[in-house]
């Protein structure tokens, strides 16, 4: 590897880096010029096999430690974090490519802020006493589930790792956590880190891999709940493995979510919603708001505007702080946004702007406005995953719920309008498991994050996250006499 921030091993098992260099070889590739800049290698089995031993033999201890103590070492683990932004951010954006300009503010600080929240939650993880009749009485304890695996999909791979990790180490877990083969650096970091911060060996473990190495980890019988990040088909199969061992989930999957604007919004808040809900780590974001719908009358100022705003994007080298723009994460993800550009041209979507990849060298392609968009057309349907804005026309309030609704997923959904009751109107109507009103993309720990529908299981951030990752022991305590009927 050529950079200061190298994680020196392709695994971390035990509280220690790891190599074996009989797996795959895994290239890492930088997606602002396609050259390798580091290569790991797959998970054998051997390593698999360490990583839940570790977990396993670890977990125990863990558990018996508490609350405070845990909590300590979370938090602990995020001023480290912060204190190592500017590094690890680099990394980040080694491994997706995103901007410097965003990783600097949207990811190992993210990530810190899961470690600090759960951090400071560990000590309340509490049971509750349920007063009975007769005098008797029972109480509930929290306790943790066991070996958590977690399974990260690569647009946010610090990011995942904590919001996977914090939660579940708050509880008294452990977790054995396999990146996405895309971007397999930055949740080493994650690992090294923690343990700096004191946490004990085997508690945290990463293991690289695609999806064979996932499932190996899915239907290991020591595992007693998947957390998955990734595409609803991945999220079918995992979900099948974990439901035969009987296994709790979580599962965080992908969307196609509306963002609904009136034309009473404000013209700036509503183009700036959009550009974040579409735009944003190049369009590589689960909740975006790809479908834009705009009232007829604001239709053509908004066009104007948005074309205005984007004319400013800065799309170059993700490492200069300018640079607001950077590239897909990969050879195959630009190549699904072509197909799919190519889909809307030729189903007759009008492009306003955008719609070619740029010559040289890295995975570039331009932010992409599709005007003219009906529901049926493919782009309006399906995620493509990557910077292409669909913009389609509304008159009436139920008729543009309807069509919001008219999808199997249902992660996110977001209104731009200035009359307070048709905002909450609307978002009572809306099927989708966060909503923004004359907002979009906010993700603050403090919330509950997860879709209905097709895009998910669960939620994670928040109190909501504790549920997912503990589960409750019922004591019933009988101070009178047992009486039996013989
Ligand atoms: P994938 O579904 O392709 O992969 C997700 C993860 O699952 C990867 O680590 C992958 O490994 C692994 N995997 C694949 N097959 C299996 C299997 N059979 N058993 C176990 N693990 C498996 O998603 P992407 O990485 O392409 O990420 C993009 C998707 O993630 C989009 O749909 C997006 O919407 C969604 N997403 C959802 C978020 C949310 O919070 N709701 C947030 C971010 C993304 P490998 O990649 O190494 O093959």
């Amino acid at each position: 590897m050529t950079y200061p921030t190298q994680p020196t091993s392709s695994h971390f098992v035990n509280g220690a880096y790891l190599e074996d260099a009989a797996g795959a070889a895994l290239p890492v590739i930088y997606p602002a010029t396609g050259q390798v800049i580091a290569t790991l290698h797959e998970a054998t089995p051997a390593v698999i096999e360490a990583a839940l031993i570790a977990a396993r033999d670890a977990q125990a201890e863990w558990a018996a430690m508490s609350g405070t103590e845990r909590g300590r070492i979370l938090r602990r683990a995020a001023d480290i974090m912060r204190d190592r932004n500017r590094e690890l951010s680099i990394l980040e954006t080694y491994d997706t490519g995103k901007p410097l300009q965003e990783t600097l503010v949207a990811d190992a600080t993210s990530g810190a802020d899961a470690l600090e929240y759960f951090g400071g939650l560990a000590a309340s993880l509490t049971g509750e006493h349920i007063p009975l009749g007769g005098g008797n009485w029972a109480y509930t304890v929290r306790q943790p589930l066991g070996v958590c695996v977690g399974i990260g999909a690569w647009n946010y791979p610090t990011q995942i790792a904590c919001w996977k990790g914090a939660p579940a180490l708050a509880c008294g877990n452990a977790m054995v956590f396999k990146p996405s083969e895309t971007t397999p650096l930055c949740a080493l970091k994650v690992a090294e880190i923690l343990h700096e911060a004191g946490l004990p060996a085997g508690l945290f473990n990463v293991v690289q891999g695609a999806g064979d190495v996932g499932r190996a980890l899915v239907t290991d019988a020591r595992v007693d709940k998947v957390s998955l990040t990734g595409s609803v088909p991945t999220g079918r199969k995992v979900y099948a493995a974990a439901a035969a061992g009987m296994k709790h989930v979580t599962m965080e999957l992908g969307g196609k979510s509306p963002l609904v604007i009136f034309d009473d919004a404000d013209l700036d808040d509503a183009v700036g919603g959009a550009i974040l809900g579409n735009f944003y780590s190049s369009g590589q974001v689960c909740s975006n708001g790809t479908r834009v719908f705009v009232q007829k009358g604001i239709k053509q100022a908004f066009l104007t505007r948005l074309a205005e705003r984007l004319a400013d994007a800065k799309i170059g080298d993700p490492m200069d702080e300018q640079v607001s723009f950077g590239p897909m994460v990969s050879e195959g993800q630009l190549g699904i946004v072509e197909r799919y550009i190519a889909k809307g041209i030729e189903e007759g979507a009008r492009l306003v702007t955008g719609g070619k990849r740029l010559d040289g060298q890295g995975y570039y392609i331009e932010p992409t406005v599709f005007a003219d968009v009906t529901d049926e057309m493919v782009i309006a349907r399906e995620e493509i995953f990557g910077p292409v804005m669909c913009v389609l026309d509304f008159e009436a309030e139920a008729e543009v719920l309807t069509r919001a609704n008219d999808t199997e997923y249902g992660l996110a959904a977001g209104v731009f309008t200035r009359d307070l009751t048709r905002a909450h109107r609307m978002v009572a109507g809306f099927q989708a498991g966060t909503c923004f009103i004359n907002s979009y993309n906010d993700a603050p720990v403090e919330v509950p994050f997860g879709g209905v529908k097709a895009s998910g299981v669960g939620r994670e951030n928040s109190k909501a996250a504790i549920e997912h990752y503990s589960q409750l022991k019922s004591v019933f305590v009988r101070m009178d006499r047992v009486e039996a009927p013989f």
